[in-house]
């Protein structure tokens, strides 16, 4: 049995939908599951993880880990990773995810694959796979030798698991030091944004450049409310001013691999697809019957999108009402 190492993710006190899906690939593998969690004020949040499938909690609580620092994790997770010597360490392929794991992995000297959109356990090895070329294809990832495996996955890339709240876990706190950092984290300025982030969403909704002016942004908000969804963006929408940057889809922007992901006038550029391809179900509107986004899309919706949209939106609202 492998020992692995989750690197749960929590923001504002409240831990990350990712965190979950890493604690049930790691347990649903059959490994001895541990997690860590990093904040200040955080040691309430070793039972939710518990629950998901952690069988030991270490948690790492520093008043300079209030806020979010590559440095700072680094610095705090490299002695204790060093000591605790696990066969891997998991991390969410997320804004942060992304930023300090390659620091953690040069700090320790282990390999790491990113932004893994598959994984399977083998004993004391793992394959992973990782979409590369803007998705065109999909590159299969073995680890040399014995060290540690660092591995960061893509949000909604795997199944999320589901909790069992007679699960326990032990807790340990872990004491570092941070002195000596060259950089503090003094305060998080938060955006205005009300919906979830299209990296985190379950379903998202974007819109490219037909939908003409900010304002009409309107009609895939509704539906996007109606489903409890993220609203996207390809980047002609970003760039003429329609949405800010941190809604767009692509090579430029975020990679979203949501279970839905509603295309609305967007033609299909392999720099959005880049971003969006490994989505499990697309859905594409375009008045466009040869759009390119059509090849990628597992419902093809060939209409205009202004007609469309509210009248599915309609369709979503009577649905759920009768439910
Ligand atoms: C280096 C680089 C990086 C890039 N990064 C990104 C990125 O991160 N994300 C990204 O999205 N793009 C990116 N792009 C830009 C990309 O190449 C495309 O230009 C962009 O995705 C096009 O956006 P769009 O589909 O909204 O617009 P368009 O290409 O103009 O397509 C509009 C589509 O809407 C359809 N349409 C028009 N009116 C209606 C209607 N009423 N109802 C329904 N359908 C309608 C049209 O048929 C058309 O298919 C990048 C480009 C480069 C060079």
């Amino acid at each position: 049995m492998s020992r692995v190492i989750v690197i749960a993710e929590q923001r504002d006190g409240r831990l990350k939908k990712t965190s979950f899906e890493l604690l049930g690939l790691s347990s649903s593998a059959g490994h001895e599951t541990h997690a860590v969690i990093l904040g200040h004020g955080v040691e309430n949040l070793a039972t939710e993880l518990a629950h998901y499938g952690a069988d030991k909690v270490y948690v790492i609580d520093h008043e300079t880990l209030n806020y979010y620092n590559a440095e700072a994790y680094t610095q705090a997770l490299s002695g204790f990773l060093l000591s605790e010597k696990p066969d891997y360490i998991l991390a969410s392929h997320t804004p942060t995810g992304r930023d300090f794991m390659p620091h953690l992995a040069a700090k320790i000297d282990a390999g790491l694959a990113s932004d893994c959109t598959k994984v399977e356990f083998d004993g004391n090895q793992v394959k992973a796979w990782r979409p590369v070329y803007s998705g065109k294809a999909v590159a299969e990832v073995e680890f040399l030798g014995d060290g540690v495996k660092m591995l960061t996955i893509r949000p909604n890339a795997i199944g999320a698991a589901q909790p069992d709240p007679s699960k326990t876990g032990s807790v340990e706190k872990i004491e570092v030091s941070l002195d000596g950092l060259k950089t503090k984290t003094t305060e998080l300025m938060k955006g205005s944004a009300v919906r979830p982030d299209v990296t985190e969403a379950t379903t998202v909704v974007s819109g490219g450049r037909s939908l003409k002016n900010a304002d009409n942004f309107k009609y895939l908000e509704d539906l996007a409310d109606q489903l409890n969804a993220a609203v996207g963006a390809s980047r002609a929408a970003v760039d003429a001013g329609y949405r800010p940057h941190q809604d767009q889809v692509g090579q430029t922007g975020k990679v979203v691999s949501p279970q839905l992901y509603i295309a609305c006038g967007i033609s299909g550029a392999i720099q959005h697809l880049a971003g969006m391809r490994t989505s499990k179900t697309i859905v594409a509107v375009n008045s466009d019957p040869d759009a390119p986004i059509f090849q990628v899309a597992d419902y093809s919706v060939t209409a205009d999108l202004f007609e469309f949209i509210p009248v599915f939106t309609e369709e979503v609202k009577k649905l759920k009402e009768s439910l």
